[in-house]
């Protein structure tokens, strides 16, 4: 089996899914008490926050490269990058490391062409939703129409994501909103929706809408567990 990188912290709430899912993961192939073989560098997500919302980019991508970095040396045999936001920086950080980022996207544009989708709904942080390193990639790589939502709905997803989810909590009304907007892209033509931010599902899941949810957090760790084993 190798061993997964995980660089977590962002937010760690977040960060304890993937360390479940992909120790479900593993274990649901291979049984008994087998479990994944795991390195985590979980970073202190506050000041990361901080320079994103200062567009400061650069220097984000410099935190996450020495922790990257020291996964490798570590002795992890490739990296997540454990939210769909800084993968902003995944080419940044790439160019610094030898290991292979399992990239969120790749993996999620994937499952999308399993599942014959071809134009989606994104939900995910404000820099997720409207910048292009994210959808764009869906676009170019995978042939997806990726539609977002409206502005007031891109405010409201935004602010639910860092001042709640990341903290921890789980407000009902908060609940209710994401599933409206999803509702609304569904009504637009949307065939599913890309729970484009790893806390989302902290949130809602596939048993509140019948609309199809595609949880970013699960297909990654699912994408880790299969480069751990094959
Ligand atoms: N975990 C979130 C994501 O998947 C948001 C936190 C962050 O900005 O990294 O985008």
């Amino acid at each position: 089996m190798k061993t997964i990188g995980l660089l977590g912290g962002m937010s760690w709430e977040s960060t304890v899914s993937y360390y479940k899912a992909i120790n479900q993961g593993v274990k649901s192939q291979l049984g008994g008490l087998h479990s994944a073989k795991i390195l985590l560098n979980s970073v202190d997500f506050q000041p990361i926050e901080t320079l994103q919302h200062q567009n400061k980019w650069q220097e984000t991508a410099d935190i996450l490269t020495v922790a990257a970095q020291s996964i490798q040396a570590g002795g992890a045999d490739c990296l997540l990058i454990c939210t769909n936001t800084m993968h902003k920086v995944a080419g940044n950080i790439q160019a610094q490391i030898d290991i292979p980022i399992i990239h969120i996207a790749d993996a999620t544009g994937q499952v999308l062409m399993i599942n014959n989708i071809t134009k989606i709904g994104l939900l995910g942080t404000r820099f997720t939703m409207e910048q292009n390193f994210y959808k764009q990639r869906l676009i170019d790589k995978f042939g997806i129409d990726v539609m977002i939502p409206t502005t007031t709905q891109i405010d409201d997803i935004h602010r639910i994501i860092y001042q709640e989810l990341c903290l921890g909590k789980i407000e009902f009304s908060s609940k209710q909103r994401y599933l409206e907007i999803i509702d609304d892209m569904y009504q637009k033509g949307a065939q599913g929706v890309i729970l484009g931010c790893t806390e989302i599902a902290l949130l809602i899941n596939q048993q509140d809408t019948d609309v199809p949810l595609f949880d970013t957090t699960k297909i990654h760790a699912d994408a880790a567990v299969k480069f751990a084993l094959n």
